[in-house]
C-alpha cells in the first residue's frame, strides 16, 4: 500500500470514529422497549450451560435495565417495576450516558449434579459491580416461586482486593446452580465513563488457564514497556535529549494505563487506595496523550520546523494539561471526553505528520508508522468498547498490542535518529577534519613562504655583510695606500728628488728643532755648509746629466759623515750641502769632515770610463752654550766660514772663530 491511500483509509476511519463517538456521547443507546418482551427471560434467552469450556454470554442472552432500584430481592420478585430491554449492539456495551445498569441472566443446569461456574466481567474499569444470584424456596426454580434468600458478592476499582470473592485481577463471581435447575443472577454495573460489561462463564479449570496465559501476556506486555522505559531513563541521563525524557514520561503513563486497564495495578499495587484505584485508568490515559504530545512537539523538532503546528501542539499540550488537572480535582466530566480529545489529538497528529513528511522530514516518516499502529489499535478497541464490533480476544488486546507495537518502533524511530544525528555529526567531523586539515596546509605553505623570506633576507644580509666586509678591506686597503702615498708624498716633500737626501725645507724645520733642543740641553750644534769647487766647470766638461751623477755622488760621500740618527744632510741648494751635527764635539767634527774633504779631492769618479777629479770646500760654524742664537745666524756663520775657505783657495775646511769672524765680517 502506497503512503497516500494508507494515509486517506486512516483518515476515512478516524473521522468516522470521530462521528460514532459524538453520536454515543450525545444519543442514548438503544432504548427502545421491545413489544411484547416478558419480565422473565425468554426460552432462547436462557442457556443450558452443558457445554464444555468458556461460554462468551451473547448481548441476546440478557435484559438490561437504567431503572435506579437499591434491592436485588426486590427486582427478582418483580416488586418494583423495570423495564428491561435486550441489548441491539454486537458487544454488552451501554454507553457512556448513564451511570449505572441492570443486567439479568437466567442459566440452565442440564447435569444431573450441583454445578459451579465462574462468571468473568472482562472490563476492569468499572466502579462496581454487584453480583445477586437469587435462591428460591422451591428447588424447581420457577419464576413464579418466591426468591428467599440472595447470594451477593461485589467486584470494582472501589472494592478493595481483600473484600472480592476470589483473589484475581479481573472481575469474577461465583454460579452455583443445583442438578436440572435454574440459576438467576442480576448484575449492577456502575462506571464513572463507559458503561461495559462484556460476560463469560467458565469452568473453573478452564478459566484458571486462561487466567495463566493471561497474565503471561500481561506480564509480556509490562516488561516490554518497563525494559524501555529504564533503558529510556538511562539514554535521557546520557543524552540529556528532550524527546527521551518524554518518550521516558510517555513510557511511564503507558505503564499505567497497562495496570489499570488489565486489573493489575488494582489488584497488586494500589488495591487499598479507594481514590487511586477509581483514577489510574483515567489518569494513565490522560496522562500517556500529554507525555505523547509533548514527545511529538520535541521528537519532530516543531519548533523549527512548523509554526502552525507548534501552535497547534501549544493548544493540545494546554487541553490535555488542563483535563488532567480537572481529574485530579475530582471533575468526572473529564474522564467522560478522554475518548474524544483521544481521537482529535490522534487526528491531529496524523495530518501533521503527513504534512511534515511531505517536508522530507525523515523523523516524522519513523512516528507515522508508529502511530498509525497506535491509532489503528485504539480503533478497533474504542468501536469495539461502543459495541460496534464484538469484544473478542483481537480487540480485547489490541489497545495493549499497539501500546507495546508503538512503544517499540518510537524506540527504533528514536533509535533512527540517533543514527541520523550521529551521521551528521560525523559529517560535520568530517567537515570539520577537512577544515582543519585546509587550515594545516594553509598554515604550513605560510610557514614555508616565511621560512623562505627568512632565507632569502639571511642570504641578502650575507651577501651584504660580505659586500660591506670587502668595501671595508678595500677602504682599508685604500687606506693604508693612502696612509703610504700620505707617507711618501711627506718624504717627497722634505726629500731632494736628485741626491735623495734632505731638501732645503726639511733643512730649515729641522735646524730651527735641533738648535732649540742643543740649547734646552745645553749642549753644542754644529753647522756644516758644503761647496763643491768649480762645479760650473764640471757641468761645462761633462755635461749637466753627468753634472747631476757627480751631486748625487758628492751627497753620498757626505751622507757618510752622519753615522748618529740624529745627524743630517740636506741639499742647501744648488751644489750646496748642510750637514747638522748636534751635541758635536768640535775637533772630531773638524777632522771629519776635513777628512771627506781630503778622500774627495784624492779620489776620483770613475764613470763610464770617465775620471772626474772634484773638491769641495766647507765652512763650519758651532752654537754658542747657554746663549740662544738663530738660524739665520749660525748659517750666516757657517757661510761665513766657507766663504773663507773659498777665499783660502778652495778644497779646504774652515772653522768659524767669533773674534775674526767678527772682525771679517765687519
Ligand atoms: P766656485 O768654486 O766659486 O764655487 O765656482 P763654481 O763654478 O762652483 O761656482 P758658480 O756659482 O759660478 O757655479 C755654480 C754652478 O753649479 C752653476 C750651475 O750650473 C751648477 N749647478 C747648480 N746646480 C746644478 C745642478 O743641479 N746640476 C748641475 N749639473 N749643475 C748645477
Ligand atoms: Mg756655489
Ligand atoms: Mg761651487
Amino acid at each position: 500500500m502506497t503512503r497516500p491511500s494508507a494515509l486517506s483509509v486512516t483518515l476515512l476511519l478516524l473521522l468516522l470514529t470521530s462521528v460514532l463517538q459524538v453520536q454515543a456521547l450525545v444519543m442514548h443507546p438503544e432504548e427502545h422497549p421491545e413489544d411484547g418482551l416478558p419480565d422473565i427471560p425468554t426460552a432462547n434467552q436462557t442457556f443450558a450451560v452443558n457445554q464444555p469450556g468458556m461460554i462468551t454470554i451473547l448481548p441476546s442472552q440478557v435484559q438490561y435495565s437504567f431503572e435506579e432500584s437499591t434491592s436485588a430481592l426486590q427486582i427478582f420478585n418483580n416488586e418494583v417495576f423495570m423495564n428491561w430491554q435486550t441489548p441491539q449492539t454486537p458487544s454488552l456495551s451501554f454507553g457512556n450516558s448513564h451511570e449505572q445498569v441492570w443486567v439479568r441472566l437466567r442459566f440452565f443446569n442440564p447435569q444431573p449434579t450441583r454445578q459451579t461456574w465462574l462468571l468473568e466481567v472482562r472490563w476492569n474499569n468499572l466502579y462496581r459491580v454487584d453480583f445477586y444470584q437469587a435462591f428460591r424456596a422451591n428447588s424447581e426454580s420457577s419464576y413464579s416461586h418466591q426468591v428467599t434468600d440472595v447470594a451477593h458478592y461485589q467486584a470494582g476499582v472501589s472494592v478493595p482486593p481483600e473484600q472480592l470473592f476470589m483473589n484475581n485481577s479481573t472481575i469474577l463471581f461465583p454460579v452455583v446452580i443445583d442438578a436440572q435447575s435454574h440459576g438467576d443472577v442480576l448484575l449492577q454495573v456502575q462506571s464513572s465513563h463507559l458503561l461495559f460489561a462484556p460476560l463469560y462463564l467458565w469452568p473453573e479449570e478452564d478459566f484458571n488457564r486462561y487466567q495463566l496465559s493471561n497474565l503471561a501476556f500481561y506480564v509480556l506486555a509490562l516488561g516490554m514497556i518497563m525494559a524501555l522505559f529504564f533503558y529510556n531513563v538511562a539514554v535521557t541521563l546520557f543524552t540529556r535529549d528532550r524527546s527521551y525524557f518524554f518518550y521516558c514520561c510517555y513510557m511511564a503513563s503507558v505503564l499505567l494505563y497497562l495496570l489499570a486497564v488489565t486489573g493489575i495495578g488494582h489488584y497488586m499495587i494500589w488495591g487499598g487506595h479507594d481514590w487511586w484505584s477509581r483514577h489510574a485508568y483515567d489518569i494513565g490515559i490522560n496522562a500517556c496523550f500529554l507525555f505523547a504530545t509533548l514527545f511529538v512537539r520535541y521528537f519532530l523538532d516543531l519548533r523549527q520546523h512548523s509554526h502552525f503546528w507548534l501552535n497547534t501542539n501549544d493548544l493540545f499540550v494546554m487541553v490535555w494539561s488542563l483535563n488532567l488537572l480537572l481529574l485530579l480535582v475530582g471533575f468526572d466530566f473529564s474522564a467522560r471526553i478522554v475518548d474524544l480529545l483521544a481521537l482529535v489529538s490522534l487526528l491531529a497528529s496524523l495530518v501533521m505528520t503527513a504534512t511534515l513528511i511531505r517536508r522530507r522530514i525523515i523523523a516524522a516518516t519513523y512516528f507515522m508508522v508508529a502511530w498509525i499502529t497506535l491509532i489503528v489499535t485504539t480503533f478497533i478497541s474504542l468501536i469495539s468498547l461502543k459495541g460496534y464490533l464484538p469484544y473478542t480476544t483481537l480487540t480485547q488486546y489490541s489497545v495493549i498490542v499497539g501500546f507495546v507495537t508503538e512503544s517499540i518502533l518510537l524506540a527504533v524511530a528514536l533509535a533512527a535518529r540517533i543514527n541520523e544525528d550521529r551521521t551528521k555529526r560525523d559529517s560535520a567531523l568530517e567537515q570539520a577534519y577537512q577544515l582543519q586539515i585546509e587550515i594545516g596546509e594553509k598554515r604550513e605553505a605560510a610557514l614555508n613562504a616565511q621560512a623562505r623570506m627568512l632565507e632569502i633576507e639571511q642570504t641578502a644580509k650575507r651577501e651584504l655583510e660580505l659586500k660591506v666586509s670587502e668595501r671595508t678591506r678595500e677602504l682599508q686597503q685604500l687606506t693604508r695606500s693612502l696612509e703610504q702615498a700620505n707617507r711618501e708624498l711627506a718624504n717627497l716633500s722634505v726629500t731632494d728628488a736628485l741626491t735623495g737626501v734632505a731638501n732645503r725645507r726639511y733643512f730649515d724645520l729641522h735646524m730651527e728643532r735641533e738648535l732649540q733642543r742643543a740649547r734646552r740641553n745645553n749642549n753644542r750644534l754644529a753647522l756644516v755648509l758644503v761647496d763643491i769647487d768649480h762645479f760650473k766647470q764640471v757641468n761645462d766638461t761633462w755635461g749637466h746629466p753627468v753634472g747631476d751623477i757627480c751631486l748625487r755622488w758628492i751627497a753620498n760621500q757626505l751622507s757618510r759623515l752622519c753615522q748618529r740618527s740624529s745627524d743630517c744632510i740636506a741639499r742647501y741648494g744648488g751644489e750646496e750641502f748642510a750637514l747638522i751635527f748636534p751635541d758635536a764635539n768640535l775637533q772630531s767634527i773638524h777632522e771629519h769632515v776635513d777628512r771627506l774633504r781630503a778622500d774627495i779631492s784624492g779620489t776620483p769618479l770613475q764613470h763610464e770610463g770617465l775620471e772626474i777629479r772634484m773638491s769641495i770646500s766647507a765652512g763650519i760654524a758651532i752654537s754658542p752654550l747657554r746663549q740662544t742664537v738663530s738660524v739665520d745666524v749660525i748659517t750666516c756663520q757657517a757661510d761665513t766660514a766657507l766663504y773663507t775657505a773659498k777665499n783660502s783657495g778652495r778644497n779646504q775646511v774652515v772653522m768659524f772663530r767669533m773674534d775674526e769672524d767678527l772682525g771679517n765680517l765687519a
